[in-house]
C-alpha cells in the first residue's frame, strides 16, 4: 500500500450540504447559501455559446474576467487573481505563504474550509474563540506570533452572520505586522447593509498586506461553475497568481462570470429581495420565541447546543435541509418565500422544546 502523508487520518472531511424530502416529496435546500434563483436567461445565454468552444482549452490568464472584475471594482488588473471558486483562492493562498510549520490565525467557529486547507498544507491552525458570536479580534491580534504567516477574517462570518465594523477592524489591522498577510473573506459582501461595516476595498489600498476574497457563487449565483477572486496589493496578487493549477477557471465559469457582471443590476435586486426575507425570518424566529443574532449574510444561526442534531432532523422530515454544526448549532440558508415559510413551520412547531 503507497504511504499516505499522516494528515490525511486526523483530518476531517468536508461535510457539503445535504438535500433531504419530506414524505410529499417536497424539498428545500438551506444547507450550502445558494441563491434560490435560477440564473438568469442572458447568463445561460453565455454559458451555451461558450459551450461551443469547449473543445479549446479556457483562457489561462481569464483575460477578459480580470478586466471586468478590475473595471467593476476600478482596480488595477494586477490586483486581480482568479481561482476555481474562492476556496480555491483560499488555498492558493496557502501555497503562497503557507510555508510547512508556519501558522494561520482563525476565528473559530468560522468557515469550514480553513482548517482542511491549513492540514492539507502543513499549516497550523491557531483557532481563537468567537466572543459571543463576533470575532475576537483582541484576541485574534494577540494570538499572532513570529510564525504567522496568515489571518482569515470572515466578514461578515459563516457560519453565525456577525459582521465587523470599520473602527474595530481599522484598529485590528494596524496591529498586524507587515509581514502578515491578512484575508478579508468578503464572500457575503453583497448582503451586508450596516453602513458600518466596512468594503474590503477600502482597506486594501493603502495596506501591503491585506487581501480581499470573493465569490461568484453566492449572490451572483454561479455556484455550480466554481469562480472566485482575490482583489489584493500587486505583490499578493501576482504571488497567488503563481500558486493557480493550469486552466484551473474553466471556459464556461469564466463567460458566466463576465455575463453576470454585465447583468449586475439584475442580480443585486435578487439580492435585496433576499435581505428583504432575511428580516422576515429572523423577526418572525424572534417573535416565535428563538434567539438570533443579526446576520449581514444570507443566513441566519441558532445556537442550539445539543439540540442541534434533533432540530436539523426535525427540519429534514418537512423537506427543509439545514446545516447543523455538531452540537453547537445550525445555519440555516434564506431562501424563496416558500422556502422560508416552511422552515418558519417548523420553528413554530419546535419552539420551547429547543430553544433553551
Ligand atoms: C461560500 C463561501 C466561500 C465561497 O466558496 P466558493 O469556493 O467561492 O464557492 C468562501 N468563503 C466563505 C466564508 C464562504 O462561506
Amino acid at each position: 500500500m503507497p504511504r499516505f502523508r499522516r494528515i490525511l487520518d486526523t483530518m476531517a472531511a468536508y461535510k457539503p450540504g445535504k438535500a433531504v424530502a419530506a414524505p410529499d416529496g417536497r424539498s428545500y435546500k438551506l444547507s450550502s447559501n445558494e441563491s434560490p434563483y435560477d440564473p438568469l436567461p442572458s447568463v445561460v445565454e453565455a454559458i451555451a455559446e461558450g459551450a461551443r468552444q469547449v473543445n479549446r482549452y479556457p483562457d489561462p490568464a481569464s483575460v477578459k474576467l480580470t478586466e471586468a472584475i478590475a473595471e467593476r471594482f476600478d482596480v488595477p488588473a494586477e490586483h486581480v487573481a482568479l481561482g476555481a471558486g474562492s476556496v480555491t483562492v483560499a488555498q492558493q493562498l496557502f501555497e503562497t505563504v503557507g510555508e510547512p510549520g508556519a501558522e494561520v490565525v482563525y476565528a473559530w467557529r468560522s468557515f469550514e474550509a480553513y482548517p482542511l486547507l491549513a492540514d492539507l498544507a502543513g499549516v497550523t491552525s491557531v483557532t481563537v474563540p468567537l466572543a459571543g458570536e463576533d470575532h475576537d479580534l483582541n484576541a485574534m491580534a494577540e494570538a499572532i506570533t513570529d510564525r504567522t504567516r496568515m489571518v482569515f477574517v470572515c466578514n461578515p462570518n459563516n457560519p453565525t452572520g456577525t459582521a465587523i465594523r470599520r473602527a474595530e477592524l481599522e484598529a485590528f489591522l494596524a496591529r498586524v505586522p507587515e509581514d502578515v498577510l491578512v484575508v478579508l473573506d468578503e464572500a457575503y459582501r453583497e448582503y451586508v447593509r450596516d453602513e458600518d461595516v466596512p468594503d474590503g476595498l477600502t482597506l486594501y489600498r493603502d495596506r501591503p498586506n491585506v487581501a480581499v476574497l470573493r465569490t461568484f457563487s453566492k449572490a451572483y449565483g454561479l455556484a455550480g461553475l466554481r469562480v472566485g477572486y482575490l482583489i489584493a496589493p500587486e505583490p499578493v496578487a501576482t504571488a497567488v497568481r503563481k500558486t493557480i493549477i493550469p486552466f484551473a477557471v474553466n471556459h464556461l465559469a469564466q463567460v458566466a462570470a463576465v455575463a453576470s457582471l454585465r447583468a449586475e443590476d439584475e442580480l443585486l435586486d435578487r439580492v435585496e429581495r433576499v435581505v428583504k426575507e432575511r428580516t422576515r425570518v429572523r423577526e418572525a424566529l424572534i417573535a416565535q420565541g428563538w434567539t438570533v443574532p443579526p446576520t449581514e449574510a444570507n443566513f441566519v444561526w441558532l445556537r442550539l447546543g445539543a439540540h442541534t442534531p434533533a432540530f436539523a432532523a426535525a427540519c429534514a422530515e418537512q423537506g427543509v435541509a439545514v446545516r447543523p454544526f455538531g452540537e453547537e448549532g445550525v445555519r440555516v440558508s434564506i431562501g424563496s418565500p416558500e422556502a422560508n415559510d416552511a422552515f418558519l413551520a417548523v420553528t413554530g412547531e419546535l419552539v420551547g422544546k429547543m430553544n433553551g
